[in-house]
């Protein structure tokens, strides 16, 4: 079985793929291993799918390498946009399908969950709009010489996404690579494989040929280990926490030293002036930190809040945080949903006591939400040292730590001080400080007077432990790409 009836409470009876998509087929395993995927809302098993294992990626590099040495190599970068656009607009069709699957098994609230679907058929068109601008150079050297540079695809490309927003990262991976002229085996985080399994079901109408983009669902150590360790693999692309991070490079270089972007963890600092509009810094604030559940790489989860503003902004963002509304995702008015999963509570849950022990003030928060499902209560510690492990160790939930600080200077230093680089932000009304600021900020990303506000135009990624490389943007286009230089001899032999 390669598929099986669902509901979900917004859309009713739909068939949900539970296969291997390789080749632009449905199967099932070499070894018929499935695996159960939990609603974190309910705690609930919703179904079981595929589980790929080693055989299966082989599998499906042996068809996305087939299909990058024959007919992919033969259509046009323009038809490779037309394929992307196809499929962004097939996903935007199925938008309401596509957000209900990700808030079933996922549990991000349902408007989240549409602008996220939203967002990645806006990537697919972005970069379907780039495939057939992909251009190289004339270098003149000297008269007898002609020599040009072409940009050219890397191969078969493993690409590895997280839980916290299946569809996007689905997007912001297929997107690049496939426009650059590669090809895919995509393995899905094991919490979340569905979504991505009804935009694969997506693929074949869309236009593209049999094994040009390969979806596979499985667990980390298994199928994730197969692909970045794969001696036919040519590129690997991950995005997850910095510990696996580590783990996939190491492999990579263990094997064939295929290519290596990452993008990992972070520990961004939210910095509020004493000059900044109050209201809107706490609204983004509590965005910056609140926004899925705080399961974002991007998090502001160290916010920082200058002397002459910082209890009354406490005492308010406080308010503002117990009005975000935990609950069913699938609720209208719902902010925030439940956690993933069991062990990611568990980890919070063990972050939230760590910063009790070690004196932190908790304002708001701090306990479960409800009696069942994975909900957190959004969360805020104030009086938090540099020292304390919850403002040095990604919680990767709703949990922020606030402190207070002096100058400018001495922000910048306390800024800077972690070990990750991914975003950061500063709220401040003056020009001059958030210019001056931003450039000293060791971050990939410096938001002023907003935050979380990223857009497939611009480039995201980590400065320091935070990754490698760069997605979103023109910049992802070299992620993808492998500049060959080609030089001809124009004139008489040079010893002749
Ligand atoms: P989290 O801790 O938030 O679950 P991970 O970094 O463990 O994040 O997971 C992100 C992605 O990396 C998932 O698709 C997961 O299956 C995969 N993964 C986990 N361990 C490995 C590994 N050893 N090698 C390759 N991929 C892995």
């Amino acid at each position: 079985m390669t598929s099986t009836q669902l509901t979900t409470p917004s859309t009713g009876k739909y068939t949900q793929p539970t296969g291997l998509f390789i080749n632009n087929e449905w199967v099932q395993g070499v070894d018929g291993k499935t695996f159960e995927t939990i609603n974190p809302s309910t705690e609930d098993v919703i179904c079981s799918v595929a589980e790929a294992t080693e055989k299966d990626v082989d599998i499906a590099v042996a068809a996305a390498r087939k299909a990058f040495d024959g007919p992919w190599r033969k259509v046009t970068p323009e038809d490779r946009g037309k394929y992307l656009t196809n499929l962004a607009n097939l996903i935007e069709k199925n938008i309401d399908l596509l957000a209900a699957v990700e808030c079933l098994d996922n549990g991000k609230a349902l408007g989240m969950a549409k602008g996220d679907v939203g967002a990645a058929a806006g990537c697919l068109r972005y970069y379907g709009g780039w495939a057939d601008k992909i251009e190289g150079k004339v270098i003149d050297t000297n008269p007898d010489t002609f020599s040009y540079t072409r940009q050219e695809p890397i191969g078969v490309c493993g690409q590895i996404i997280p839980w916290n927003f299946p569809m996007l990262m689905w997007a912001w991976k297929i997107g690049p690579a496939v426009a650059t002229g590669n090809t895919v085996v995509l393995k899905t985080a094991e919490q979340t494989p569905l979504s991505a399994l009804v935009a694969a079901s997506l693929i074949k109408e869309a236009g593209f040929p049999p094994g040009v983009i390969n979806i596979i669902s499985g667990f980390g150590k298994v199928a994730g280990a197969a692909i970045s360790s794969h001696m036919d693999v040519d590129k690997v692309a991950f995005t997850g926490s910095t510990v696996v991070g580590r783990q996939v490079m190491k492999a990579a270089a263990g094997s064939n030293l295929k290519k290596v972007t990452l993008e990992l963890g972070g520990k961004s600092p939210n910095i509020v002036f004493n000059d900044a509009d109050i209201e809107n810094a706490i609204s983004w604030v509590n965005f910056g930190i609140f926004f899925n559940h705080g399961q974002c790489c991007c998090a502001g989860s160290r916010v920082y809040v200058q002397s002459g503003i910082y209890d009354k902004f406490v005492e308010r963002f406080k308010a503002r945080a117990i009005a975000n509304k935990v609950g069913d995702p699938f609720a209208a008015d719902t902010f925030q949903g439940p956690q993933v999963s069991q062990l990611q509570y568990d980890r919070i849950m063990g972050y939230i006591a760590e910063g009790k022990k070690a004196g932190a003030k908790i304002e708001t928060g701090g306990e479960r939400h409800g009696d069942k499902g994975y909900f957190i209560q959004p969360t805020i510690f104030s009086n938090v040292t540099e020292d304390m492990k919850i403002m040095q160790e990604e919680i990767f939930g709703p949990v922020c730590s606030i402190a207070k600080f002096e100058t400018e200077e001495e922000i910048i230093k306390t800024g800077n001080n972690t070990t990750y680089g991914l975003a950061s932000a500063i709220h401040t009304a003056n020009l001059n400080t958030a210019i001056r600021v931003s450039n000293a900020l060791r971050a990939g990303t410096v938001w002023v007077n907003q935050y979380n506000m990223l857009h497939h135009q611009i480039p995201f990624g980590g400065f320091k432990e935070s990754g490698i490389g760069r997605e979103l943007g023109e910049a992802a286009l070299a992620n993808y790409t492998q500049t060959k230089s080609v030089s001809i001899r124009l004139g008489d032999a040079l010893f002749g």
